[in-house]
């Protein structure tokens, strides 16, 4: 039976609150999970039931829950100066250390943040910049932002119409005019009759057709996350990102590496752009900037840009209420200090990235996973009725929805993308823990089976 408080605080629930990504009808009918606390890479809920977090939240968790010295930090901040703006001509201690630290660990061209309060902020920004950086540049007809089918990049009329959501795009009004999206490098998806390999090269071929259509002097940016996180954790082929940065060098348009989900150590490098190789002209931010402890975003500016804006912009009319938030800032510095004492990215390359790859791998054998992939601390598993021909089930099943429900109750948040099935641990998760999530896996995913029977 359900405990009376939580039958309460779902009731209110359901008669006040509008959930994010929810169908608002059918959560009243089934009631949320509440969740009441956390520790380390667990969280509790209501009933006491406590579950292994493979999501770190919303991928934002890195360091893990309960972290005394970023309370601490949060407090010693809020009693100092809870909040003061970096509007006009002013700004504070946490919002420099912060600034300076990011612009150390960012790769060297860039030397410049532009703060904001989340991830669908930083994208606006972008947009903003981007075309502000060529009318600069006196070519204000560089206008196109190309972005991805399938990718997330945030939920404000911007980040929406940047990312490539097509359901996102059907709800509440035309899109922000001049983005353009191509086919995303999703092998298992849309590519198995080629090599991955040639994949690659065929889905980076499609930016260079796209920038043609539209005419390179049109073209101002091409948009992408690193791995695509939202859209399924899709780790693009090897050849993509080299065959992508060669087309963008030929037309001279900028690159926004979305650094959201794979800034802060996802991929084992401080961030995404790092371990491809790439050299982004602006990276937007948020997420594990913080660990998710308090809202705080940002896009890194390269060189280039910077110097651009800087030199010949004059006033940039653009900035947030929260941009550089003082007590945001101070815990995102403290989480950034305690990342680099205690070797989390490290942790990430050497230790438990290449754990999971292993472990991760064994589930391929299991009879529902036609693929099995990770890259450092995102992983998916593709759920398949046919494993030879790679299959789907039938979608009014929603055989990635029912598997979800069942991790959920046995024990472990993952979550489902259609039938793929999407992990994104606390990047402090131990070789021991990532066995229990690997054994959990199993479980839900023998568990599906018997429920598809
Ligand atoms: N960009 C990427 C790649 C994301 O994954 C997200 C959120 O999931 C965003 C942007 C938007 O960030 P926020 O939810 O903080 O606005």
């Amino acid at each position: 039976m359900t405990p009376p408080d939580t039958a309460r605080l779902q009731q209110l629930d359901r008669d006040h609150h509008l959930h994010p990504f929810t169908d608002f009808k059918a959560l009243g009918e089934e009631g949320s999970r509440i969740i009441t606390s956390a520790e380390g890479i667990y969280i509790q809920d209501a009933d006491g039931n406590q579950i292994l977090d493979a999501m770190a939240g919303l991928w934002c968790v890195n360091l893990g829950y309960g972290r005394e010295e970023l309370v601490t930090a949060a407090a010693e901040q809020m009693q100092q100066l809870p909040y003061y703006n970096n509007f006009f001509k002013t700004t504070h201690p946490p919002a420099v250390e912060l600034a300076e630290t990011l612009c150390r660990l960012a790769p060297a061209h860039m030397n410049r943040v532009f703060f904001t309060g989340s991830g669908s902020e930083a994208n606006d920004t972008v947009l903003r910049m981007v075309r502000r950086y060529w009318a600069l540049k006196g070519k204000p007809e560089k206008q196109w932002i190309i972005g991805r089918e399938n990718a997330y990049h945030g939920s404000t009329v911007a980040g929406m119409s940047l990312g490539g959501m097509a359901p996102m795009h059907e709800q509440g009004g035309p899109c922000v005019p001049g983005i353009s999206h191509i086919r995303q490098p999703y092998w298992f998806g849309e590519g198995r009759e080629l090599s991955a390999e040639e994949f690659g090269k065929v889905c980076a071929a499609a930016l260079e057709t796209r920038i043609e259509e539209l005419g390179a002097d049109k073209v101002a940016a091409f948009i992408a996350e690193p791995v695509q996180g939202a859209g399924g954790a899709i780790i693009p082929p090897d050849s993509y990102w080299p065959a992508i940065k060669e087309v963008l060098a030929k037309y001279d348009i900028l690159l926004v590496a979305d650094e959201v989900i794979c800034g802060f150590g996802r991929l084992g490098e401080w961030f995404g752009s790092v371990h491809y190789g790439i050299e982004p002209d602006l990276m937007p931010i948020a997420k594990g900037l913080s660990s998710g402890y308090l809202p705080i975003g940002g896009v890194l500016v390269g060189d280039r840009v910077a110097s651009t804006l800087i030199d010949e912009g004059g006033e940039f009319y653009h900035g947030f209420t929260y941009s550089g938030h003082p007590t945001c800032a101070a815990v995102a510095l403290k989480n950034l200090q305690l990342m680099e004492q205690e070797g989390v990215v490290e942790h990430v390359r050497d230790v438990a990235g290449p754990h999971l790859a292993r472990r991760w791998k064994e589930l391929e054998q299991h009879p529902l996973i036609g693929e099995a992939r990770s890259l450092g601390l995102i992983g998916a598993l593709e759920i398949v009725a046919d494993k030879a021909s790679g299959k789907r089930f039938d979608k009014t099943l929603a055989v990635g929805n029912l598997c979800r429900d069942i991790c959920f109750e046995t024990g472990l948040v993952m979550r489902s993308v259609g039938d793929t099935m999407v992990i994104s641990p606390p990047l402090v998760i131990t070789t021991e823990q990532v066995d229990e999530l690997v054994r959990l896996a199993h479980a839900a995913l023998d568990e599906t089976m018997r429920r598809l029977e």
